[in-house]
């Protein structure tokens, strides 16, 4: 099988026309992976321009993995933080429950990113590798003809839904605001502040901003369409009664937008003919384990990869859905297990702050140990 950590092509993806549905994170990666493996590579994607919201992205190995393995290390590293810790909080008190320290994680390192700057390290790493993009591309029905067409549209997928039926993606009974501020100097960490039935995750980004996820449980989301621009003083009262440190956090947030999370099931089916689907077109998560890029990221390169294997493409789409569909669905219900965990109350919530606290003493090293299925795995090995 052709490594697709070199730009030599030469596997079965060379000279194949691969047309990907989507230019996020996930499709602009799937673009490069093939393109680096020799394919002939066009991305529609249905926005005027290939951007993101304005906000930040945790990188964490697992991806990372992916996206040193398609040549991008060095960018990356320029225009990112090294994350050093992630540290449990209680919003309450203001005080740390515990500290996972990041410095003994095997590989690339975990990073904190503006989105922004990903998407454009990605587009150079395209260009480069001389993938054809067409942005204001919206794909409606009839698909664009090639050897092999990629559906990353998101979580709104046509192609999803064309694969397994239509269903409209679920209200998970949380919502999302969503900021950035400016706080120069800010420490390494990402840091989880739970409270009852909510949290913030805040993180440093380079030129000395804070990004900033506040999410609530709430029983409905009403409003017209997924996210919109919310007034800050919704998200400081969603958050009275919290700490003095994370308060003045918030105190400084200006501009917020408010996000209702949606997502569907892991699709029971990833690909048919000629078409596959990936991240999330195929497997939407909650944000509460940092994964849903990542796990876009993996799905590109085990594509690209099993399809560089060999000429029959039926095969190798079955191949890659058979890789991949126990690790996200595993991803995901940690992620909806944390959901739980941040948001208890009473004395539940003070049962898990203990334990959490002594497990930091006994073994500082077992939470992340119990998360390296997840970091250390190497889909690229
Ligand atoms: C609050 C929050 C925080 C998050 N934090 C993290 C994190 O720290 N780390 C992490 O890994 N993940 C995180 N995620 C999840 C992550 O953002 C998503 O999983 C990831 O962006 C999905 O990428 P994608 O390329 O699959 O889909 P999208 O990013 O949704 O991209 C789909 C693209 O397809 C285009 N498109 C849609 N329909 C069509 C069409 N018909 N024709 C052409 N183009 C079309 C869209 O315009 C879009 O550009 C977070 C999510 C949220 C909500």
């Amino acid at each position: 099988m052709t490594g697709l950590k070199k730009n030599s092509g030469g596997g079965s993806n060379k000279g194949r026309r691969v047309c990907v549905v989507g230019g996020g994170l996930g499709g602009l990666a799937a673009a490069l992976a093939f393109a680096r493996s020799g394919a002939q590579v066009q991305v529609f994607e249905q926005a005027p321009q290939i951007t993101e919201v304005g906000a930040g992205i945790q990188v964490t190995p697992n991806g990372a993995r992916v996206l040193a393995a398609l040549g991008l290390d060095d960018q990356l590293a320029a225009q990112s933080i090294v994350a050093t810790a992630v540290e449990p909080m209680d919003a309450v008190s203001g005080q740390p429950v515990t500290r996972f320290d990041l410095s003994h994680l095997d590989g690339p390192p975990y990073r904190f990113f503006h989105r922004a700057a990903l998407i454009s390290v990605l587009m150079a790493g395209c260009a480069a590798a001389g993938v054809q993009v067409h942005t204001g591309a919206r794909i409606d029905g009839d698909l664009p003809d090639g050897d092999l067409i990629i559906g990353a549209e998101g979580v709104k997928s046509q192609i999803r839904a064309r694969l397994n039926g239509a269903d409209d993606p679920f209200f998970t009974g949380q919502v999302a605001w969503r900021a950035v501020v400016d706080l120069p100097d800010a420490d390494p960490v990402a840091r989880i502040w739970m409270a009852p039935r909510r949290h913030v995750v805040t993180y440093p980004l380079p030129g000395g901003r804070l990004n900033i996820v506040a999410v609530q449980e709430r029983k409905q989301w009403a409003a017209e369409g997924w996210n919109h621009a919310d007034d800050a003083g919704n998200l400081r009262q969603a958050y009275r009664g919290i700490s003095g440190r994370l308060r003045g956090i918030l105190e400084q947030v200006e501009d917020v937008s408010l996000w209702g999370l949606f997502r569907h099931p892991v699709a029971p089916v990833w690909h048919q003919g000629n078409i596959a689907i990936l991240g999330d077109a195929a497997h939407p998560t909650l944000p509460f384990l940092a994964q849903g890029a990542n796990l876009a990221f993996e799905d590109a390169y085990v594509l690209a990869r099993t399809c560089d294997g060999t000429d029959d493409i039926a095969t190798a789409l079955a191949t890659y859905q058979a890789l991949r569909r126990a690790r996200v669905q595993r991803a995901i219900s940690t992620a909806n297990a944390n959901a739980t965990k941040y948001h208890l109350s009473g004395v539940s919530r003070r049962v898990a702050h203990l334990s959490l606290r002594g497990m930091g003493v006994v073994a500082p090293n077992a939470f992340l140990g119990r998360l390296d299925w997840l970091y250390g795995y190497d889909v690229t090995a």
